[in-house]
């Protein structure tokens, strides 16, 4: 479809005021289609023309102020109208289609019992497939809906809920809002209600899950509430928009969407298996990140997409920030250093990094590109640095005076940076440039010159870009002295903040007031992970990691370790060896979960793509082995024994044992084989060629679940058979009904390095199939696809020759261009680790 372009949408903004949008659907007949009539009035200059984007699967009819409109003046997705007047009225009705792509209005059904499920989800165009609209974000506007549908079904929507009966249900007029968050959801959904600080709370799932969802709601309710309190300690304006309703809805693309009034998460979330407090803190991130969205997108929208980080950088910084300080989970700032700021950092040092504001989105389409480990994570560290720079006080200050200023509208970059640097005092302009305009990322190494008494002569750190981005930037950022005593214990003997100024020390800080002290076992550079940097430790405090690292008290400082040596492996600078002794070492007596949890996600990727294939079985069992130790040493029933024990599951070659824990024998204490651990281990008996279509197919008849379904969908694609692959690929290429959940598992499936003889034929599929299978699949769902079928683990070569035949070529999508740049991108570096 056509991708609205920025030229278009400054021309409409500038010609249209939209009054109000009047949405009536019926949802009751059978088939792929659903019925919509809307109103939508406008006021503008009279005489003029303009259009609004539409996909109906067939029209009924539209009329512009009571005159029907020719069936012509729909094409390409667009309604054109012509001859306006000063006030105006458009009023359409059509067939509009479902999608199963997670766009638009999806349609579910769930295998468990055969209900049916509905909910929207118009990001980042899709709410043409709903009602016609000028699908852009600066033309907010009051909303009104109705929906009929079956009698016995749940309809919740943005506005409150005024009427219901009959199979009708009436919402009031919501306040203005952006079309992107317009949404609903419908079906037989299992409803749990609350009230905090006269605000109606709402928890909503599939029957399937409501017994979970039941025995969870209390802590969703917490967290919930927990937030709530906390924003509004911190913002002056309280939350705009009524009822705070949270539906879980079945194969959503994202983590969440923050419609106002009923953000929508994936249903994931509500859990029916164990799992760890590094998912229960995800899940409490996620709700404050969607929380923070009604302030930061809903309330005051970005006026074009090129602002999306002043979304998503201020959700994720303050999601994180607010989760540490209101709820339980009080570690989320280590999270962040592990995970969500190496994804940023990923992303940064790929050739498609952008910068975090980047001016050049000039459609639609482009837009998609940028919802990524930049516009997330980097925006938000780069926050966090805004805030130890301008200090916390001003920040918050200006965030306060920008809502006030911008309620209900729009704002951008310049608009934000105006209201801190009013606050702060202090001018921005300099600062956003390199911080904010500009790609890449810096490396801060620490210098040591010794004395022979053993102090520090001088201490420098040295400041260093990349040959074709070489911007230096400012950094505050604190440098950690570390001592290990006699009793063993490490203790931090000092904390010193350090300015690093390019424009004074061009790239060479020296930390003056560290000569003549003594010299530390670890000189920790950036403790507490404040700014956004790649980090070097000087060699005697790298040889003292392995020693220190688990005797660190600090979670955070033992993140920012970690991270400096993911970081280094991943540059090919330290072999995995290294990483994976440290891992056999430490790991077993970490006790934050989501260290845990990182640091075995991360090395076995490593694992996987870096060392050769005759290489590869002997890191894998170290790391078989570290997970072995952790479960034996981790407490029974505890988070740590769980995610120690799916790395094990994950990484080991025992077929009997593994076997074993299927049929109840030795499994470890604490330990219940619950439905998805069953299938992590029936997965992995598949991949090593120990379990076949039976099994699964058992498998599936004791869970007849969407999560089952997913997972044998999986297991299927994972099976070391060449008609399994055969098939498992034509699915994931050319199924034009197939779910995009299905579709995804099938594709995480089929990647296997333990069949590397058996997938390898299939990098070369891969890049002739991939075109035609974007061309056919929208947005997101196509995206994610194409990323998970990415041949990540063929590195070759080979596979670097046909991703570069596919770049020359001259027609290719963005997204698509995107994907294999980085798939890419990441062999090159696989290739270089193995010399
Ligand atoms: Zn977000």
């Amino acid at each position: 479809m056509p991708s609205l372009t920025r030229a278009e949408a400054t021309e409409r903004a500038a010609a249209i005021t939209v009054t109000g949008y009047a949405v009536d659907l019926d949802v009751t007949a059978p088939g792929d289609t659903f019925r919509s009539r809307t109103v939508l009035t406008f006021s503008t200059e009279p005489g003029g023309s303009t259009f609004v984007e539409w996909e109906p699967a067939a029209l009924i009819s539209a009329t512009l102020n009571g005159t029907p409109l020719e069936p012509s003046a729909l094409a390409g997705e667009r309604l054109a109208l012509t001859g306006l007047a000063a006030a105006n009225e458009l009023v359409v009705e059509a067939e509009m289609r479902y999608s199963n792509t997670g766009e638009g209005l999806h349609r579910f059904v769930d295998p468990a019992d055969g209900r049916v499920y509905l909910y929207a989800h118009m990001f980042l165009d899709g709410a043409r497939r709903i009602f016609p609209c000028f699908d852009q974000p600066d033309l907010k506007a009051p909303y009104t809906l109705a929906v009929t549908a079956p009698e016995d079904w749940l309809v919740a929507a943005n506005g409150a809920r005024v009427g219901e009966g009959g199979g009708r249900w009436e919402f009031a007029q919501t306040k203005p809002l952006a079309t992107y968050f317009v949404s609903l959801i419908a079906g037989p959904y299992h409803a749990v209600t609350d009230e905090h600080d006269g605000i109606p709370l709402a928890l909503y799932c599939r029957q399937a899950l409501a017994e979970h969802l039941d025995e969870q709601a209390d802590e969703l309710f917490t967290v919930t509430k927990q937030c709530l309190d906390r924003y509004h300690e911190i913002f002056d304006v309280r939350y705009p928009f009524g009822h705070y309703g949270q539906a879980f809805v079945p194969e959503f693309n994202f983590g969440a969407m923050e419609n106002p009034g009923i953000v929508v998460f994936r249903d994931e979330f509500i859990y029916r298996s164990a799992v760890t407090d590094g998912q229960r803190e995800q899940r409490a991130n996620v709700v404050a990140h969607e929380m923070a969205h009604q302030w930061f997108g809903d309330l005051v929208t970005m006026a074009w997409w090129d602002d999306l980080w002043l979304n998503e950088s201020f959700a994720e910084y303050l999601g994180t920030r607010i989760t540490a300080e209101a709820t339980r989970f009080t570690e989320t700032w280590t999270t962040f250093a592990m995970q969500r700021k190496a994804w940023g950092m990923r992303a940064d040092q790929r050739p498609s990094t952008h910068p975090v504001a980047p001016t050049d989105v000039d459609d639609t389409a482009l837009a998609l590109l940028n919802f990524d480990g930049i516009s997330y994570a980097k925006g938000a560290a780069v926050l966090r640095q805004l805030v130890a720079w301008v200090g916390d006080k001003a920040f918050l200050a200006g965030l306060n005076e920008h809502f006030a200023a911008h309620a209900y509208g729009n704002a951008t970059l310049a608009d934000l940076l105006a209201a801190v640097s009013r606050s702060s005092g202090r001018d921005l302009g300099a600062w956003a440039d390199v911080w904010l305009r500009r790609e890449q990322i810096n490396t801060l190494r620490a210098e040591v010159e010794r004395t022979d008494d053993g102090r520090y002569a001088q201490v420098t750190l040295v400041q260093t870009a990349p040959d074709e981005h070489p911007a230096l930037r400012p950094h505050k950022l604190c440098l950690g002295l570390y001592d290990h005593g006699a009793d063993g214990a490490v203790t931090r003997r000092r904390v010193v903040e350090v300015d690093v100024d390019p424009e004074t020390d061009g790239g060479r800080t020296v930390i003056a007031e560290l000569a003549g002290e003594p010299v530390a076992d670890l000189l920790l550079v950036n403790d507490g992970d404040l700014t956004y940097a790649k980090i070097r430790l000087d060699p005697d405090s790298a040889a003292a990691v392995p020693a220190i690292l688990s005797l660190l008290d600090d979670s955070l400082a033992r993140a920012v370790l970690w991270s400096a040596m993911l970081d280094a492996v991943t540059d090919g600078e330290r072999p995995v060896a290294e990483l994976v002794t440290l891992v056999l070492a430490a790991l077993p007596v970490e006790r934050e979960v989501v260290i845990v949890e990182d640091v075995l996600r991360m090395t076995r990727t490593l694992v996987d793509r870096y060392p050769t294939p005759e290489a590869r079985p002997a890191a894998l069992e170290m790391l078989a082995q570290a997970c072995d130790r952790l479960v034996a040493a981790a407490e029974p029933g505890s988070s740590r024994q769980l995610a120690g024990l799916r790395g094990l599951i994950g990484s080991s070659v025992d077929t009997a044992r593994l076997q074993g824990w299927l049929d109840g024998a030795n499994v470890p204490d604490g330990v219940t084989v619950d439905a998805d651990l069953r299938w992590l281990i029936l997965q992995r008996l598949v991949v090593l060629g120990a379990a076949g279509p039976e099994q699964i197919d058992a498998e599936l008849a004791r869970d007849r679940s969407a999560l089952g379904e997913q997972a044998a969908a999986r297991c299927r694609a994972a099976l070391p058979d060449p008609e399994a692959k055969a098939r498992a690929w034509e699915f994931v290429i050319s199924d034009p009904d197939a779910s995009n959940r299905i579709l995804e598992a099938t594709a995480q499936g089929f990647w296997q390095p333990e069949q590397l003889e058996l997938v390898a034929p299939y990098a070369e599929r891969y890049f002739a199939d991939i075109p035609g299978m974007l061309a056919r699949r929208t947005g997101m769902s196509g995206e994610r696809l194409a990323v998970t079928a990415y041949p990540s683990v063929v590195v070759a070569e080979r596979t670097r020759e046909l991703a570069a035949e596919l770049l020359a070529r001259t027609d290719l999508s963005a997204i698509l261009r995107r994907v294999v740049t980085d798939g890419d991108d990441d062999l090159r570096r696989a290739l270089t680790a193995r010399g």
